[in-house]
């Protein structure tokens, strides 16, 4: 991905102040790893940098280097400038951050705008990717086997593994650049796919129990309940890729995932399409984001009932504002 110039860079370059590096509650790969790229490499640059995060690092991202360094948020400190990365605005935090400066590095379509000095490209395919150009731009120098190792993580997951559209000649490009400066592949994927606990097999055998079709098989749902990870001892975070599942069914365009969170009194929703259904579009109008094929919001409902309704009569919406029905 050519570009012609990158104004961060310069702003960074300049700037003295304490710098919080932040993410999207529940992190990702691509989130964390991306937090995790920039902040090592602005670490090399003598920046008074800092990572931070609402939630702790989940097991199946432990092994990104130095994700022990991660501060949870909040912790009451003022910081010059936050970059939050890999989220459609502050807001998605989750939680309180005072900074002076709002700065955004993201690929989600859309979203909040805070400054010239923002770094948004949808077209890129993990927000990983852009702290590589960013890094490539001011210092390649720099660049390390746990610094690849932290953005290849992200591109690796965001592109499920080089299998999702975003997967194209870039895609391999940037991969085979982060080989040469260390990451291992099969490591990586190892890590992510190879270290799943019992419990986590328990409540996929629960949720799949769950799987329902709607729409002639064009939609199908998976619903997580509460009492799913009380009754397996699995973390909320195990729930993550588990939409997926109804994904992979025959025939199904649009696939989501209701999961039940008492603690916030919503429901966080998960939407997966595979080839034409903009997911994104549903997601927004419940008041969430997200990508083409990959989006999420939160709902308020008094059920299960109306959590259900709400999220079905937006898919409706959006099969029949793009004229999809079953071949
Ligand atoms: P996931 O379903 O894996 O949580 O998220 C899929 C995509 O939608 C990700 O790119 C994520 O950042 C975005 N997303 C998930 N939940 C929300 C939300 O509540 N608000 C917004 N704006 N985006 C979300
Ligand atoms: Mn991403």
């Amino acid at each position: 991905m050519k570009r012609e110039s990158i104004p961060l860079i310069d702003f960074l370059k300049e700037f003295k102040g304490s710098l919080l590096i932040l993410t999207h509650e529940n992190p990702d790969g691509d989130a964390l790893g991306s937090a995790m790229a920039l902040y090592l490499f602005l670490k090399k640059k003598g920046k008074d940098v800092y990572v931070g995060c609402k939630d702790e690092v989940p097991h199946f991202l432990d092994f990104i280097p130095h994700s022990d360094e991660v501060i949870k948020l909040p912790d009451g400190r003022f910081y010059d400038a936050g970059i939050i990365v890999d989220a459609s605005g502050f807001y998605r935090a989750g939680t309180e951050v005072k900074v002076a400066k709002r700065i955004r590095i993201d690929h989600h379509v859309g979203g909040d705008f805070y400054s010239r000095h923002d770094y948004i490209d949808p077209k890129a395919p993990a927000t990983a990717s852009l702290i590589y150009e960013l890094i490539k731009a001011w210092d390649i120098s720099a660049m390390d086997k746990e610094i690849a190792t932290c953005i290849y993580a992200g591109l690796a997951t965001d592109t499920g593994f080089f299998k999702y559209s975003n997967t194209n000649e870039y895609t391999f490009e940037l991969a085979r650049e982060l080989v040469r400066y260390g990451a291992d592949p099969n490591y990586v994927y190892r890590m992510f796919s190879e270290r799943e606990s019992l419990s986590k097999m328990k409540l996929i055998s629960k949720v799949l129990d769950t799987l329902t079709l709607y729409e002639d098989g064009l939609v199908a749902g998976i619903t997580i309940f509460d009492r799913f990870f009380k009754e397996t001892g699995a973390k909320y975070s195990d729930s993550e890729g588990l939409v997926n599942y109804p994904r992979s069914l025959e025939g199904v365009e649009v696939a989501f995932a209701l999961i039940e969170k008492p603690d916030e009194g919503v429901w966080k929703v998960s939407f997966r399409s595979k080839v034409e259904v903009d997911v994104s579009k549903i997601a927004e109008r419940l008041g969430g984001g997200g990508h083409k094929y990959a989006s999420g919001c939160k709902i308020k409902a008094s059920s299960y009932e109306e959590a259900l309704d709400k999220v079905l009569t937006e898919i409706r919406k959006q099969l029949q504002l793009q004229k999809i029905a079953h071949r």
